[in-house]
């Protein structure tokens, strides 16, 4: 990078747990960087060691509103990614994906910026391939309570596409598979961050259905490399890519692991399933291999030690 013109990026959606990570690692490379946030589900907390560096700067803005900004860089991750916190207000879900992408599309449009998206394994649905790769068009609800999130974001993506096609927009598609890591909300219902909280509180941990549902899990600091390389990505590689870690895990494996990780005394409960949640899900990675010469490092067990950690911390604070 030239130190005289540092790259101008914008996150939307940093201050999130992967903005927020995506922010720090971008601002510690040199670039100058704008977070824009409505704090919906982020934090000012998660962007507060940030807040004193002088290439960063913060924006308290929704992007289903129009925003004008000089920037070469846009990654659009604003929108809430947890299933009870995106069902919580499910019209301003798909505002977010869909005013939001316009908006955003617009703004790289008029400053010529390349503009990714972080999209998700979600446009997959409950999948009928497996592993999902990126030509499958997937099996998703069109009317169900996950569909403000699933059918915002495929709309996004087609967004994204018509931009490319019609006026040469340079883009980016990141199919976003489950990730975790430090910084991710105690309460904001996703299985990683439920389940460990609920291990070291010494709570039952909550398993919805008979836990035989797969997801696969991407440690934060692996993704965020893969969104790196996707931007910067030459002109035709415009995805969808897929970027998450290809390990499979059943929910009733994943509880197993932190119950012996926090060596936690926590008994298991099952709960009903929630609709339309998908019973399998792992991605194929080869796109992500071959194009940005990708692959995620962190193992699951290492991820979760580095993730329990961060929470024990969180915990700890909050009983003081
Ligand atoms: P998050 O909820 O922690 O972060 C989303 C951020 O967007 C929050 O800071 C929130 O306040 C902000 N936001 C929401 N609506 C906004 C609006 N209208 N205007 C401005 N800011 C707004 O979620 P995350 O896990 O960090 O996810 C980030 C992105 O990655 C999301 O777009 C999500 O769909 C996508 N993604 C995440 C995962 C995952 O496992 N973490 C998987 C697939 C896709
Ligand atoms: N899940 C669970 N217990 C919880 C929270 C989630 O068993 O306390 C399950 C959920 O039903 C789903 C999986 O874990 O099958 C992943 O859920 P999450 O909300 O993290 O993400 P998504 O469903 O969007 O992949």
């Amino acid at each position: 990078m030239d130190p005289l013109h540092p790259t101008r990026v914008l996150v939307t959606g940093g201050a999130g747990f992967l903005g927020s990570h995506l922010c720090e690692r971008l601002v510690r490379e040199g670039n100058d960087v704008i977070c824009v946030d409505n704090f919906y589900t982020g934090s000012k907390s998660n962007i507060e060691p940030l807040l004193t560096a002088s290439n960063f700067e913060f924006i308290r803005h929704d992007i289903t509103f129009p925003l004008y900004l000089e920037i070469d860089q846009i990654y659009n991750l604003a929108c809430p990614a947890s299933p009870p916190r995106y069902q919580h207000d499910p019209i301003q879900t798909t505002k977010t994906s869909v005013h939001g992408a316009i908006n955003m599309l617009g703004l790289a449009k008029r400053v010529n910026a390349c503009i990714l998206q972080a999209s998700t394994s979600e446009v997959y649905g409950d999948p009928t391939i497996h592993p999902q790769t990126e030509d499958y068009w997937g099996n998703v609800n069109p009317i169900g309570l996950r569909s403000c999130y699933d059918e915002g974001k495929r709309c996004a993506e087609t967004l994204f596409f018509d931009y490319h096609r019609q006026v040469d927009l340079s883009i980016k598609v990141a199919r976003i598979f489950n990730t975790y890591g430090p910084r991710m909300d105690s309460d904001d219902g996703r299985v990683v961050s439920n389940f460990i909280v609920q291990a070291l509180r010494g709570e039952t941990i909550t398993i919805y259905g008979n836990g035989s549902q797969t997801r696969s899990f991407c440690f934060v600091d692996d993704l965020v490399d893969g969104l790196i390389r996707l931007m910067n990505s030459p002109k035709e590689i415009t995805g969808p890519i897929n970027l998450g870690n290809p390990g499979e895990f059943t929910m009733l494996a994943l509880a197993e692991v932190i119950l012996e990780l926090t060596q936690s005394r926590s008994t298991i409960e099952h709960r009903p399933l929630p609709s339309d949640d998908p019973t399998r899900r792992r991605p194929d990675i080869s796109m992500a291999g071959k194009h940005l010469d990708w692959e995620p490092h962190v193992q699951l067990r290492q991820g979760l030690e580095r993730t329990i950690a961060y929470f024990e911390k969180v915990l700890t604070k909050e009983t003081r």
